[in-house]
């Protein structure tokens, strides 16, 4: 008999242990954005250099020196980055970076009913779509898009979410940063300039936001969502 179950790859182990067939539906939805010379960042941050450092017809191999901030494209913020005395991503136990996604919606702003609706649970990774990914390369997107409320960011501090993952540049648009201190501070991890939201509408899923194992303040990341059917 065949039994049809949604499982992550952390389970496959146990799952083949027990005889199970994954789910052949399962789907892999990249929520990265490309990282190249004209990949957009955020205002007063330095600009991304991509030089060559080995080219395969003269050297046998390619080689790239890669200079650019660490909160470029898809990426993750660790508690460093905001708090004085902040974990940097090495501190921070592999397992934050993995867990059960929920897709929240945000419609003209962001909502605390909405964020209620889905029933966020503990070790959640929180991913809210407002669209501003479809303006990832217009002068607005660092400049005009919602942002959570502090009542929302207490709200998954309590809940005790893994991370908030946003598709705009930042978790805060006021100068001093409170969402950011907010979450940081009470252990919840950010993913900004995340894409490819809307392909998690109603869907059941586990997000993988895995930065680099740098020993500072952010990192960009490959982040995927396993959907199941
Ligand atoms: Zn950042």
């Amino acid at each position: 008999m065949q039994v049809s179950i949604f499982v992550s790859p952390l389970l496959l182990r146990f799952e083949s242990c027990l005889g199970f067939w994954y789910d052949e539906g399962m789907q892999i939805i990249d929520l990265s954005v490309p990282i190249n010379g004209q990949t957009p960042v955020y205002p007063g941050d330095p600009p991304i250099k991509i030089e060559a450092a080995g080219v395969l017809d003269k050297d046998g191999f390619n080689d790239h020196l890669l200079s650019m901030g660490t909160h470029v494209g898809t990426h993750i913020d660790a508690p460093m980055h905001m708090l004085a005395g902040g974990k940097s991503l090495d501190q921070i136990p592999v397992e934050q970076f993995v867990g059960p996604g929920k897709y929240i919606e945000v419609k003209d702003s962001f909502s605390l009913d909405a964020v209620k609706a889905v029933g966020v649970e503990p070790g959640d990774i929180v991913l809210f779509h407002t669209g501003m990914s479809d303006h990832y390369s217009d002068s607005k997107y660092f400049h005009e898009y919602p942002v959570l409320t502090r009542e929302i960011a207490q709200y998954l501090v309590d809940q005790k979410v893994k991370m908030v993952g946003l598709d705009t540049g930042s978790a805060d648009i006021a100068e001093d940063f409170p969402i950011h201190k907010q979450l940081l501070g009470g252990g919840v991890l950010i993913i900004e300039n995340l894409t490819n939201l809307a392909s998690l509408a109603g869907k059941n899923f586990v997000v993988y936001a895995l930065p680099l194992k740098l020993q500072i303040d952010g990192s960009p990341a490959r982040v995927i969502a396993e959907v199941g059917s």
